[in-house]
């Protein structure tokens, strides 16, 4: 697939102004394919079309604008979503936004935590919340039961159900669609989301729209990048797995950290890479298949939700982690920290506060590649006279090393637009040939851990 980032028309929106429309009708490579478009739209006029873009069906549609004016993609404004949020416009704090307070923590229901992409802790908070009935439901993702390497969006009302929307399934899902389904609901329901999606949810809480009332909490995942979402069919390609015997597929399967692994119909397991999965397939992958407008992305820790959630990839200075099977979280509105301690005293949630505590601030490689590399290619792309999304915030200036990284970084990206560069060099590093790479990465990794144990901090930009 050859991924364009030029300007896009969707044919279907012929009859209909394009300006009126989210940005994907008029510059696709900006859609960040929250799905909030599609959700949003009173005449159901919009749908998800193959590659989980809105496609519209035009003679639905009566040019109402509402699309345009809720869409996440070509335009975010940071000071709006702050006041909408957490009721004032001072955005100026950091790459981990507004914090209240800070827990590194697991599920403790065994089951919860040992499915958890991390220490189960999305879903722990989910299930607090729905068993106290507090929530109807949640919103959540699973991989497509007919085409398992694709991914879905669903309301979990069971625990059995939340168990099965486990894991990070790090491809693009317009879970925003959902809100379409939602609307005609009784109930509140909360939502587990990546930082564009609650940037969709946010804006159309600022156009009152009543079906915000409808989403009791939001739980937010920090982002580098999601993938596209044909990372999983060529995965497969490259170790010669058969799609139509694949009954299911994930991101981060058996212990912690999890391995890449395709589920066959006979029960086999396949792992899809032989490298190591942090410092080699998922690190890889965040460059080779990351969609532009990801690669282009300035929120890396869900700035706007209510809890945030990461990996605890923190290393001492030897490089081993310290809290495997653990996430750490990051209750930022109110609502949020009544939600996390809830949780906590009722048992559902073991966490530790760590607010005071500077090491547990992100991980640098993340804050970089976010925090810094994102704005300084936006404002290099907006130079250039490039399409690229509009944020409220500007870039420090930046050092020459500083602007050297995100060249390289973007070069790797570039090499990923096109499958006859992204496919041999992916299968080359996922193979056991990789491990040079992977020793290299470890190697410099380790020398940073050495003069900064805790491998933590936070790089304002
Ligand atoms: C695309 C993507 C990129 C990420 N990047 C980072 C990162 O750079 N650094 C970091 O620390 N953490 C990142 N995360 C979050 C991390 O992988 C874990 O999801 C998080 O730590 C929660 O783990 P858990 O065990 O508490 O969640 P679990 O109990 O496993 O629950 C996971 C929840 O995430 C939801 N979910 C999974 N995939 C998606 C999706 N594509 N869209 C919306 N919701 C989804 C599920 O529905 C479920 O509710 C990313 C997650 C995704 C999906
Ligand atoms: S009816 Fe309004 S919200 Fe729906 S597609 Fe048309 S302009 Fe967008
Ligand atoms: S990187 Fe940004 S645009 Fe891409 S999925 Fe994550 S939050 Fe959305």
């Amino acid at each position: 697939m050859n991924r364009s980032t030029g300007q896009n028309k969707i044919d279907d929106a012929k009859t209909t102004d394009s300006r009126k429309l989210s940005i994907a009708f008029s510059n696709r490579s900006l859609c960040t394919r929250s799905g909030t478009c599609i959700g949003a739209c009173p005449e159901n006029a919009l749908s998800v079309d193959e590659d989980f873009y809105p496609k519209l069906d035009p003679g639905k549609c009566t040019d109402c604008g509402l699309c345009a004016r809720i869409c996440p993609g070509g335009t975010v404004n940071f000071k709006d979503l702050t006041e909408t949020t957490f009721g004032h416009r001072n955005d100026d704090v950091g790459f981990d936004g507004h914090v209240e307070m800070t827990y590194i923590g697991y599920a403790s229901d065994e089951g919860i935590r040992g499915g958890g992409a991390g220490g189960g802790v999305v879903t722990a908070l989910l299930w607090d919340l729905l068993k106290h009935g507090t929530v109807d439901g949640c919103i959540v993702t699973r991989m497509n039961p007919d085409t398992p390497w694709h991914g879905e969006v669903f309301i979990a009302r069971t625990y059995e159900e939340l168990l099965m929307s486990q894991q990070s399934k790090y491809i693009v899902i317009p879970v925003n669609s959902i809100l379409a389904e939602i609307r005609d609901l009784p109930g509140k329901y909360a939502l587990a989301a990546l930082p564009c999606q609650i940037h969709g949810i946010r804006m159309l809480q600022r156009q009152n729209d009543p079906v915000v009332d409808k989403i009791g909490v939001i739980v937010g995942l920090f982002c580098a990048s999601a993938m596209e979402p044909n990372v999983a069919l060529e995965m497969m390609e490259m170790r010669g797995v058969d799609p139509s015997e694949v009954v299911d597929f994930a991101f981060r399967d058996g212990d912690w950290p999890g391995q890449i692994r395709a589920t066959t119909r006979d029960g086999l397991k396949i792992p899809l890479h032989e490298s190591n999965f942090k410092d080699g397939a998922i690190n890889y992958m965040t460059y080779l298949y990351s969609p532009f407008r990801c690669q282009t992305c300035i929120d890396g820790s869900a700035e706007f939700s209510d809890i945030s959630v990461s990996d605890a990839w923190t290393r001492d200075e030897f490089g081993n982690y310290l809290f495997s099977s653990q996430s750490k979280l990051l209750a930022r509105t109110d609502l949020g920290v009544r939600t996390m301690k809830n949780a906590i005293q009722t048992g559902t949630l073991v966490a530790k506060d760590v607010t005071e505590e500077a090491a547990y601030k992100t991980h640098k490689l993340h804050t970089v590649k976010k925090g810094m590399n994102g704005p300084l290619r936006v404002a290099r792309l907006h130079r250039a006279g490039r399409s690229a999304p509009n944020y409220d915030r500007l870039v420090a200036r930046p050092t020459l090393r500083e602007q050297m990284a995100e060249l390289s970084e973007s070069f790797v990206m570039w090499l990923g637009r096109r499958r006859w560069t992204r496919y041999p060099l992916f299968r080359f590093l996922t193979s056991k040939y990789g491990w040079l790479f992977i020793a290299i990465r470890q190697r410099i990794k380790r020398r940073k851990y050495r003069g900064n144990p805790g491998g933590a901090q936070s790089k304002k930009c």
